[in-house]
């Protein structure tokens, strides 16, 4: 087994919980410098005191993205302006952005939980780096960056897009290990097909997927068309971007570094705790941040954590499941709770179909219709006008045993639909509403 850190690493369950008690009353001690949790937690009088066990941290009400946007710019840091060395934002392209600071120490822990992640999907030093997560405000790009070059590994900062000069990289720098998204991986993979080129071109070994909801049907037919191992890699800006979970390549799930984030799974309706093995919205309380600790932030993202905690990697943090979507994902149609993930799923299963898909939605005399183009292989296209009738039918078929509603079906050309070079932008909704 390769570990970054063995120590923490394989850390039992007792130990690890003294180490969380301790670094959680650090942590609400730290917040309290911050306006906003002066306030929110004096309203509530609650201090580090409060904390006896880690079960008091029930009593410390729940941070959404909303009071992250509330607070804006400064509300939410608690050290000294002058000690920051670094922000992100989000996109803002759904209301007010929201701003993540980290002081030198915050990039320090997070460089070390990202290296344990690139260690644990087996890089080393001599291994070729290219990552292809944009870089800027996201945190996906630069997020992975530093702790690859901590492992040793050569990095290739070159972002997302420009897929020729990608490719051309792959073949020029002997590239080992990739970083992207599941979307742009489907497209990039047209595009070596379409240069004449195939995976036996490339000294390809690993590839890591994040920053968007996918279905274990994608990273099967990923893995067929790259011929290596995909492993999945979780995180989000507030808490500080990818490496918060990542997985061990035993497929039970992502391993979340407890000894930096306490996760909790909760029902979105009514807030109330989940036991292990439900679904739910992750929560995540930080536990090392310096310049803006957050307690029981609200990620949104909807998944389960495994009850098992022991692996047979060796470690004993908990696993999270995949992230099946956003509680902002989930999409309502004529009342049934549709989430994308589960339409891909359905796709990416039936062998004909190729790497790209679209969802419609719009109403038509009040009632919801969804249409799904769907790209097909090129030689199923070009083939029998009867065997793509037989197609569409199998298409809706399997969706609506899935998700029990009528869709449309559009058959497509290769290509003929917008490529992702990032996260992929699924959902076209034009209903008014
Ligand atoms: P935003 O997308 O809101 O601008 P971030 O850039 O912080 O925010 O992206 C974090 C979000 O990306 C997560 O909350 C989650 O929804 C999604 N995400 C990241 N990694 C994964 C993953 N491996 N699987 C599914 N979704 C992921
Ligand atoms: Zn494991």
């Amino acid at each position: 087994m390769n570990y970054w850190d063995r120590n923490i690493e394989t850390i039992g369950r007792e130990e690890l919980a003294a180490l969380q008690l301790q670094r959680l009353k650090e942590t609400v001690a730290r917040a309290l410098n911050s306006p906003y949790y002066r306030k929110v937690l004096g309203d509530n009088n609650l201090s580090p005191d409060s904390i006896r066990s880690l079960d008091d941290l029930r009593r410390f009400p729940f941070t959404a993205k909303d009071d992250l946007r509330a607070s804006y710019p400064r509300a939410l840091l608690a050290v000294d302006r002058e000690e920051v060395v670094r922000m992100h934002a989000s996109s803002g392209t759904t209301g007010q952005s929201t701003v993540v600071y980290h002081n030198l120490q915050d990039l320090e822990n997070w460089t070390g939980l990202v290296a344990r992640c690139l260690v644990m999907a087996g890089a080393t030093r001599g291994d070729v780096f290219q990552n292809m997560m944009s870089y800027g405000l996201f945190t996906g790009g630069i997020g992975l960056h530093y702790g690859a070059e901590r492992v040793g590994m050569m990095v290739i900062p070159i972002g997302g897009g420009n897929t020729h000069r990608q490719i051309q990289f792959f073949q020029d720098f002997g590239t080992t290990i990739i970083h992207i998204t599941p979307s742009y991986a489907l497209h990039v993979s047209d595009v070596i097909r379409d240069l004449g080129l195939s995976p036996d071109d490339f000294r390809l070994r690993v590839l890591i997927f994040g920053a968007e909801p996918y279905s274990e049907a994608t990273r099967e037919k990923l893995e067929q068309l790259y011929r290596v191992r995909a492993l999945n890699c979780y995180g989000l800006s507030e808490m500080n971007g990818p490496g918060v979970a990542f997985e061990c390549g035993m497929n039970e799930g992502m391993h979340v570094w407890e000894d930096s984030y306490i996760v909790e799974v909760i029902d979105p309706e009514s807030g109330d705790l989940l036991p292990p093995g439900d679904e739910g919205e992750i929560v995540f309380t930080t536990l090392t941040r310096e310049a803006m600790p957050l307690i029981r932030y609200r990620s949104r993202d909807l998944a389960r954590l495994y009850e098992r905690t022991d692996c047979s990697c060796g470690r004993n943090f908990r696993r999270l499941s995949r992230i099946i979507g956003r509680t902002d994902d989930m999409l309502i149609v004529r009342g049934v709770n549709v989430f994308p993930s589960q339409i891909e799923h359905e796709l990416m299963r039936i062998p004909e179909v190729g790497t790209n898909y679209q969802i419609l939605l719009d109403r038509v005399e009040n009632l919801d219709r969804m249409t799904v183009r769907v790209e097909i292989t090129g030689r199923t296209f070009h083939g029998e006008v009867g065997e793509l009738r037989l197609l569409k039918k199998k298409i809706e078929h399997a969706l609506k045993e899935e998700i029990l509603i009528t869709t449309e079906i559009e058959l497509m050309e290769p290509g003929a639909l917008p490529p992702s070079q990032g996260k992929a932008k699924r959902v076209i909704d034009n209903r008014e509403m």
